[in-house]
């Protein structure tokens, strides 16, 4: 049996090393990613200053030694290599493609300079090729941060650490400089909704009430009519509501730079100056409804205030790309799917020997470690549908190397990517982190080339 994983993020990893486990038939894995690099968000979008988490490349690296799996890294799925000629070379296909794009806000003035989506900086400071050229202008001092959950509080988190903290971490070089002499002194974290619907994990928030720099502040108002638990509590939201008491119960702090959490408004227009820069951003103030099932509904109350902010980062919510020959499910910004089998997006008829898992499947929720677990259950489905179809004869398997490199693409192997990693880590002992990434496509081509 030979199958194309499509991404290198965690799903895609679970989705090979279940496949690579099985006894009843021998697979194949060929994983292509559009990077040279591989792990997806766990290297372009956890936070340097979170080294531990990224401990789980350990797992994979064990899996990239299985005899049949295969790295096909710098392949683009739609730009070098077809979804019909993958249907031709291999017996299944697993898009693995993540949610690249962001959810928008959908209000006035959302696109001008020093409003920018998550991706980017994001993608910015954690050296993601595609943003490396980002312009991230941090002249300014007062930043909102849109949005409550962790993305919100890593956004924080980077912007208010000091150099020192930064240094040892693995964040891009280029961003280390920016921040360096950023002018940011205080962030608004902004929920939509309250304090009880935050879906912040309790060790990120705690963590934002230790930092070198940084006083948190939470206005007792803020927990107004919130049911503040006794003890530490056992739900997320209990520790939630005990962590931001004690930040509200604060004396003011001395420290240079303030984190602000605020709840129940939500923004409805960026404010540009005379430049066409962000200038502030308007607020309304919400309500929470109750609904009779216990859900909150979050109403306008049409009082307004201009927060005065200098640069605006919405977090909230992520989106699958579209890949043409792939469909796409426009509701759910996701790839279209019943239980991670694909299916025609407006008739909803499954397409034979296409799957997908991770975020492409059901959208930005779960951590890391849940993709093991739903990455299987979507093999299961694979193993169901996929008897006797090994039978079906396919090109020899280097074909589509020989086919890529026709193209002109340059084929970044599991080995190759080693030396680049190889590359990194000593690049970044020079500074006392873990790596200094490598952030040009170009530049990691050249250095394999060479070698
Ligand atoms: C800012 C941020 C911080 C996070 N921090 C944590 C954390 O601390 N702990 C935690 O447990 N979880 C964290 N998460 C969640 C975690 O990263 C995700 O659950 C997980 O990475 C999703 O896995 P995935 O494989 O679906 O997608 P991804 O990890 O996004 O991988 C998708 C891969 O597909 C590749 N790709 C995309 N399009 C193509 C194409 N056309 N052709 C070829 N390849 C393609 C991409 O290059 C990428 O490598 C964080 C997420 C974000 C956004």
């Amino acid at each position: 049996m030979r199958v194309a994983i499509i991404g290198s993020g965690p799903a895609g990893f679970y989705a090979a090393e279940t496949l690579l486990k099985r006894t009843d038939t021998v697979v194949h894995v060929d994983m292509f990613d559009r990077l040279p690099t591989p792990y997806g968000l766990v290297r372009g979008g956890v936070a340097p200053d979170h080294q531990n988490i990224k401990a789980v490349i350990r797992v994979f690296e064990k899996t990239s030694t299985r005899p049949t799996f295969r790295f096909l890294g710098n392949v683009c799925l739609g730009r070098d290599v077809t979804v019909e000629e993958l249907r031709q070379h291999y017996h299944q296909i697993v898009y693995a493609i993540g949610n690249e794009s962001d959810r928008r806000l959908g209000i006035p003035c959302e696109g001008i300079p020093r409003c920018t989506p998550a991706t980017v900086f994001i993608g910015w400071y954690n050296g993601h090729p595609d943003y490396r050229h980002a312009k991230i202008d941090l002249s300014v001092s007062r930043v909102a941060v849109v949005g409550n959950g962790n993305v919100a509080i890593d956004t924080a988190r980077i912007l208010l650490r000091t150099p020192a903290e930064l240094e040892k971490t693995d964040v891009a070089n280029h961003a280390l400089e920016a921040l360096r002499h950023s002018q940011v002194r205080e962030v608004f974290i902004l929920g939509r909704r309250g304090p009880e619907q935050a879906s912040f994990t309790p060790p990120e928030l705690k963590e934002l009430g230790e930092m070198e720099d940084v006083d948190p502040i939470v206005s007792p108002d803020e927990l107004a009519g919130c049911v503040i638990p006794e003890t530490e509590g056992n739900s997320q939201q209990e520790k939630n509501l005990k962590i931001l008491q004690s930040f509200s119960v604060r004396p003011p702090g001395t420290k240079a730079k303030k984190l602000h959490l605020r709840f129940l408004v939500s923004p409805t227009e960026v404010i540009a100056d005379a430049n066409g820069n962000v200038a502030g951003l308007k607020l309304e103030k919400n309500h929470l409804e109750i609904q009779p099932d216990g859900t909150a509904t979050v109403r306008g109350t049409g009082k307004t205030e201009v927060l005065d902010v200098g640069m605006v980062l919405p977090t909230v919510g992520f989106a699958a790309k579209q890949i043409t020959g792939v469909p796409y499910d426009e509701k759910l910004q996701v790839i279209a799917n019943e239980d991670g089998r694909v299916v025609e997006s407006a008739s909803r008829t499954v397409i034979a020997n296409e799957y997908v898992v991770g975020w492409a499947r059901t959208g930005p929720r779960g951590l890391i470690g849940a993709h093991k677990g739903a990455s299987a259950h979507v093999v299961e489905h694979m193993i169901a549908d996929g008897a006797g179809l090994e039978a079906r004869e396919l090109p020899e398997r280097e074909a589509i190397d020989a086919l890529l490199k026709r193209r002109g693409v340059q084929i970044v192997s599991f080995n190759d990517w080693k030396q680049l990693d190889n590359a990194e880590v000593a690049r970044g002992a020079r500074r006392g982190a873990p790596r200094d990434k490598i952030v040009d496509v170009e530049a990691m081509l050249t250095l394999l080339a060479q070698r």
